[in-house]
């Protein structure tokens, strides 16, 4: 999954109003910015085969530590641990632990089974929503503008800024969404991947803060 991840972030600001967007982000996105890192030291492998599932040609050969349950939980705690020492926001910890968990649970709902329970077992799981276009694109958008409008209920623009980085923002995900899924992929470079991928990350949390800087609660 992609957008919806962003989407769960999105929606976790009503519970959590004092941590800031971009916060949300990198907790609801924690798997994925990890993944990258393993990638590239070796400890993790993937395969490009085109076919494995309708929507998503990637065969994530072994991933448990950025992607299984127990390491999500443990993730999860750990950097609500490290947020509750930077801010002393005892809810606000609380809800980015759980948004790292909550990458697994959505990751689950669209992935074939290659989901790892922990880095210790065989156990794979996925419900294998990418065997279905229309259902994959069905519970993105779902997710994604779901959260969206729950955040919009909850904050205001104070300054024009706000409103249109929020805009480019939005634009850009869906726009990222539908080119890394329909677009080619191919067993590029470790290197290159890792570059992408965390220079995307960075560009997305920057313009969230930037975006919720000048927006308010409602
Ligand atoms: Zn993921």
């Amino acid at each position: 999954m992609f957008l919806g991840h962003y989407g769960v972030a999105f929606a976790a600001k009503k519970v959590a109003p004092k941590v800031s967007l971009g916060v949300l982000f990198i907790a609801a996105q924690f798997a994925d910015i990890l993944w990258p890192v393993f990638l590239v030291s070796h400890v993790e492998k993937y395969s490009i085969v085109p076919g494995i599932s309708k929507v998503s040609p990637y065969d994530f050969i072994y991933y448990p530590y950025s992607h299984s349950l127990l390491m999500d939980i443990v993730w999860g705690l750990i950097l609500g641990l490290v947020y509750y020492g930077i801010t002393k926001n005892r809810r606000g910890a609380w809800v980015v632990a759980l948004l790292v968990i909550s990458h697994w649970i959505l990751d689950l709902i669209v992935h074939i089974p290659d989901l790892p329970l922990s880095p210790f077992g065989d156990i794979k799981v996925g419900l294998g929503g990418w065997n279905s276009v229309a259902f994959t694109i069905a519970i993105e958008v779902l997710f994604f503008y779901g959260g969206l409008i729950i955040y919009l209920r909850n904050t205001r623009a104070v300054k024009p800024v706000g409103n249109w980085v929020l805009g480019v923002l939005v634009v850009l995900l869906t726009l990222l969404y539908f080119l890394s899924t329909f677009g080619k992929a191919d067993n590029g470079p470790l290197i290159m991947l890792f570059i992408v991928f965390m220079l995307l990350q960075t560009i997305l949390v920057l313009l969230a803060n930037w975006s919720d800087k000048n927006r308010r609660l409602v």
